[in-house]
Order: structure tokens, then sequence, then C-alpha cells
């Protein structure tokens, strides 16, 4: 239901470019088989097939194709090889983004592991600086090693990148952490920044958007990113969408992400 629950806010008039993501679990719980749920969210799932084995509500499938990805949740339910398989399977062919919660650096090297060269981007991935799942140094070091593949993308959180490292709201990262995620902007390992949400929300990121613009100036100040580099929040996020799902509105320049670009991941 979310695609068509965000869709009624925006007929409501509410200004916002939103996208979805749809917890893989859910994903699977209903009767479609993979080949099913691909052709769903391509939009070209029968309708007898639709009400029989997904839903009764013709809005639910009807909307499912404007989901932008699937996400995986470790905090929320983890899932075994073969329904990870499934997702990866159904993200890559019917072009939609497969999004980790990144945290524990176990949990993302599984993922990556399963992933096969299939496209996977890593959600607010310095959360796995701040040592919830063991050392906050080693663990960032891993994920930034995960980054270093063509297939894995991923994305940093403006807050923690800031001289407070993080939020009460949300997780406070660790000095040497911050020094390594630094060090994976510069080089370019990660193109991406986000805030993960509002901080004075009921549903807290990690996160707060009033810290995206001070991020970006501190960085350019501390000359890890040059000020153009705004591109991390703008043009870095809307390719990277763009690639992956397919939508065509995004202009393709000369920016890649990984040697060999997003590009052979494409559905069309
Ligand atoms: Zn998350």
């Amino acid at each position: 239901m979310a695609p068509s629950l965000l869709g009624a806010e925006v007929d409501r008039g509410v200004p916002l470019n939103v996208g979805v993501y749809i917890g893989a679990a859910n994903m699977l719980s209903t009767m479609l088989s993979v080949e099913e749920l691909i052709k769903l969210f391509k939009g070209e799932l029968e309708e007898e097939i639709a009400f029989s084995r997904m839903t009764r509500n013709r809005i639910t499938y009807l909307t499912a194709p404007l989901a932008i990805g699937i996400k995986d949740h470790m905090g929320h339910f983890i899932l075994s090889d073969d329904d990870l398989d499934k997702t990866f399977e159904v993200t890559s062919k019917a072009g939609l983004i497969f999004m980790s919660h990144t945290q524990d650096p176990d949990h993302a090297e599984r993922l990556a592991n399963l992933s096969k060269g299939q496209p996977l981007h890593l959600g607010h991935a310095t959360a796995a600086g701040c040592g919830t799942h063991g050392d906050p140094a080693e663990s960032m070091a891993r994920v930034i090693d995960l980054c270093k593949k063509d297939n894995i993308t991923a994305e940093f959180v403006t807050t923690m990148l800031r001289k407070g490292r993080g939020s009460r709201e949300g997780l406070l990262m660790d000095k040497k952490a911050q020094e390594l995620a630094y060090q994976a902007l510069e080089q370019g390992l990660v193109k991406i920044l986000i805030s993960d949400g509002q901080n004075d929300a009921t549903m807290k990121g990690f996160g707060d958007t009033r810290d995206n613009i001070p991020a970006l100036l501190e960085l350019a100040e501390m000359g890890i990113l040059s000020l153009s580099d705004i591109a991390t929040m703008t043009y870095n996020p809307a390719y990277l969408i763009a690639e992956r799902t397919g939508n065509n509105c995004v202009e393709r320049k000369s920016r890649s992400f990984g040697n060999r670009g997003l590009s052979q991941y494409n559905r069309k």
C-alpha cells in the first residue's frame, strides 16, 4: 500500500518529489513468484493473477510499479539466503534499487556476497562507524571496502559528518571512523550524501536535513569535497536512481559509479 498512500499525499497537494521503498519481507509475503513480482513492478502483471495471488485491492497492485526500490532492514527482519537471492533477482530484473540498512558490517558483507555482482546500495553507511556492532573504525573500514566493488554504492549521513558526529536522536559516530568516511568521500568511493530523516519526526532516522547544507560547506572548508560536489546531494543521487530504475529523466554525463558504470544492470 505504500506507493498508493504516498500518491494520495501528492494528490492532496504536498509539493514533493518522493520515492518509496518496499520492505523485502513484505514483498516476499504474498503468493507471487519471482517472475510474477518482476512483472508486477514493471506494471505487466495480469489482473487475475494479482487478484488471486497478491491482493484484492486494485490500487495496491496498480501503484506497485511506482516503487523505486526494495529495502532490506536487519533491524526488522533477517531474510534467508534464498529470500535474499529472490530479492536481488527482482530488483535487478525489474529496475528497482536494492537498498540495505547498513549498520552491522557482518550483515553488509553477507549481502555483498549474496549480490553476486547485482546492484546493491548501502543506505546510511556511516552508521557502521558508530560502534553498535563491533569496533567502529574497523566496521567503517569494512563497509567502505565494499564500496570498491563495481556493483556496490553507498551514501553517508550529513549529520554524522559534522563536528558533533551525529545527533542525540540518531547515532554518534566515532572520531576515527569519521576520518575514514572523510577519506572515502575524498577518494570518490562514496558519492552520495543524505539526511536519513528528521530528528523531530516520530519515525527518526540517523540525521536531519538541517545538516545537509552546513555539512557540504564544512566539507568544502576542510578540503574534503569541493563546492561543486553539491552534486552529492543533487545530481549524483538522481543519476543513481535513474540508472537503477531505467527512468531517463536525468541526462547522462561523464560521471559514473564504479569503473563500468551502472548501465550494464539497466532494465531497458
Ligand atoms: Zn535504515
